[in-house]
């Protein structure tokens, strides 16, 4: 275990990493082909710790963290070839660009729908869609230790998004939950939070502990840090400090959640990992593991099951198991509706009653965040039976609702309601009308 300096490596460096030259030609060359348009990054753990080199294409953590030839359709692939022989450089972003964009780089409303307003202005930095909870976009947090390949943040990474929709400092966010007293939790997230250094996240944190936000009972932060860079929680020189600020957060009297992601069980193994959940368990943080279901990645049962169940050993609560959502590279890791809650009933019947905390498969989607229950047969047909566990209006939460059974839907847009006309909350989306585009969730 020794003390590793971060460091990243990128399409630009990553031939001065030794496994880099047990890659063929045709790997090195679609490395820098495929991460023209999609953001690579990655770091000397996940190439020594995570991957293992003797599998190569298919280790799921190089999936994970590999620009893949799959990603992109043929004739992008020629024609960005062709662009990074082209002197001309304006012509060659360009064709980048074009690429890009039809990967639909910005979903959902991801960076512009929910932001709330304070005295009528837009809070950069603040998403606010379920009443309980403030999402928080510190902008110095706004990249990670290493980047997924199937990220839906990825136009961000490489600055085709700006950055002003990030939060520089946290007076604003105060303000505004000053204001709101409904709101009991404040998600930090990013990119990943924890790859701000100690004292700035001490800036972005502390504020926050403040008697007169007494409702904030939880500060949860999202973050693969965990997996892709634990020397933040053991070894960095700025460790113990982070430690410190974490046990202040506590001693506030609040609860401090670290929503880790955990794609595949190889990510738990190394023994610094386990070092760094007991420093964090030991000081009170609970750990909460989620991630999305990935084809190539983690699309098998047992990979769920056995991150579930090691998870628990390590003193870690099972949370989420998420849907991919439309963007970037999607149909090379897409995983139908009904395969999803497949995997899912496999692995979860694998596992004991500490492991069934976790809820899935889930679509976070427009109107809210809706998890499959299951397959039913009713009058005859079959049918998907979903349910909200968040929704834009608290209404629609934990009522079950039935969509006509397709095999091929990947997501919540491709079904059709069963026996009704709409779905619930379709009917509601043209009476929340204009709100529901602006955003404002008060
Ligand atoms: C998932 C999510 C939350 C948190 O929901 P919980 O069910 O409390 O974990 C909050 N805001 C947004 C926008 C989300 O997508
Ligand atoms: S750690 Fe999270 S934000 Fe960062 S690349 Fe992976 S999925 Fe995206």
């Amino acid at each position: 275990m020794q003390p590793y300096t971060y460091r990243a490596i990128t399409r630009h460096n990553i031939h001065k990493v030794p496994q880099y030259d047990r890659l063929k030609p045709e790997q090195k060359e679609t490395i820098q082909i495929v991460s023209a348009i999609f953001p690579f990054r990655t770091n000397p753990h996940v190439v020594e710790h995570l991957i293992d080199w003797d599998d190569i294409p298919n280790d799921p953590i190089f999936q994970l963290t590999f620009p893949q030839r799959g990603m992109l359709k043929e004739d992008e692939y020629d024609q960005i070839r062709q662009a990074l022989d082209d002197d001309h450089l304006e012509r060659q972003r360009k064709v980048f660009r074009r690429i890009r964009m039809g990967y639909n780089p910005h979903p959902a409303g991801q960076k512009t729908h929910n932001v709330p307003r304070l005295n009528g202005e837009r809070i950069p930095g603040l998403q606010h869609k379920y009443a309980e909870t403030v999402l928080y976009f510190p902008a110095q947090g706004q990249t990670c230790h290493a980047y997924c390949s199937y990220c839906f943040r990825w136009a961000q990474f490489i600055g085709d998004q700006d950055l002003r929709f990030a939060a520089r400092s946290p007076e604003q966010l105060v303000a505004y939950l000053r204001a709101k007293p409904q709101v009991t939790d404040v998600l930090f997230t990013g990119g990943d939070p924890a790859v701000m250094k100690t004292k700035l996240m001490r800036r972005h944190i502390e504020p926050l502990l403040d008697p007169s936000l007494a409702h904030v009972q939880t500060i949860r932060i999202g973050t693969k840090a965990l997996s892709y860079w634990p020397y933040r929680f053991v070894t960095d020189p700025d460790a113990d400090d982070l430690l410190r600020l974490f046990e202040e957060i506590i001693a506030s009297g609040r609860h401090l959640a670290i929503m880790a992601h955990f794609s595949h069980q190889r990510e738990m193994e190394p023994p610094i990992v386990h070092k760094a959940i007991r420093r964090l368990r030991d000081i009170g943080v609970e750990i909460r593991m989620q991630a999305p279901l990935m084809r190539r990645i983690n699309d098998d049962p047992d990979v769920w099951a056995t991150m579930w169940r090691e998870g628990v050993r390590l003193g870690m609560i099972p949370y989420y198991m998420f849907i991919s959502r439309d963007t970037g590279p999607q149909n090379y890791f897409e995983v139908s509706l009904a395969q999803a809650w497949r995997i899912f009933r496999n692995a979860y019947s694998q596992v004991s009653g500490l492991g069934r905390t976790v809820r899935g498969p889930v679509m976070s989607a427009m109107p809210g965040k809706v998890m499959i229950n299951g397959l039913a047969t009713i009058r005859g047909k079959q049918v998907f039976v979903l349910q909200f566990l968040q929704g834009r209006d608290a209404k629609w939460v934990g009522r079950p609702f039935l969509a006509r059974f397709d095999p091929a839907a990947t997501w919540l847009t491709d079904l059709q309601a069963a026996f009704t006309e709409e779905f619930p909350h379709q009917q509601q989306i043209e009476y929340v009308g204009e709100e529901l585009v602006e955003g404002s969730t008060a």
